[in-house]
């Protein structure tokens, strides 16, 4: 999926983190759904060119070097490892640090599920069950950048709004 779409499936994330806390200061509002779009995007830093990748090339540079694309870094594993990183900084310093950083952080890991989640509407599908299996997984077929993504993203959009509307 392109960066639309799941910035998208990043924000409806963020909007059920939101409410399933029942979170209401607006800051802290802002700050699950940028930690939750963010998070969506961050998976594909696997990708040179996606739009991660621009912002933070050397990262970027590395992860792609090191590992391809939808290889672990697009895994349930991975999701699982920034997570305990992510809970253990917050837990230790960064709650102090900034006061945001724990509702950034709410978002962040469940945008990362968003990405996964998306990426098994796409053909290449990802790999669920690794390091078990490198067997890939795909609920659809549908190519990245195609009109069926396209259909995906309006939905996602319409859904969004139509569900959250009030709520932005
Ligand atoms: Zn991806």
């Amino acid at each position: 999926m392109n960066y639309i779409t799941h910035s998208l499936g990043g924000a409806a994330a963020g909007v059920m983190v939101i409410n399933a806390m029942g979170v209401n200061e607006p800051t802290q509002q802002s700050a699950i759904l940028t930690g939750a779009v963010l998070g969506s995007l961050f998976i594909d830093i696997d990708h040179k060119k996606s739009w991660i990748a621009h912002k933070i090339p050397l990262l970027a540079n590395a992860a792609s070097g090191l590992f391809k694309h939808r290889g672990v870094i697009h895994t349930p594993v991975f999701v699982a490892i920034v997570s305990i990183i992510l809970g253990v900084l917050d837990w230790s310093w960064l709650h102090e640090w900034n006061v945001f950083a724990p509702y950034f952080i709410r978002g962040f890991i469940p945008g990362m599920m968003s990405h996964l989640v998306l990426d098994t509407l796409n053909v290449q599908g990802i790999m669920w069950l690794w390091p078990i299996s490198n067997k890939r997984f795909h609920l659809l077929r549908i190519r990245t950048n195609s009109m069926m993504e396209m259909a995906v993203c309006v939905v996602l959009g319409a859904c969004l709004y139509g569900k959250y509307g009030s709520f932005f």
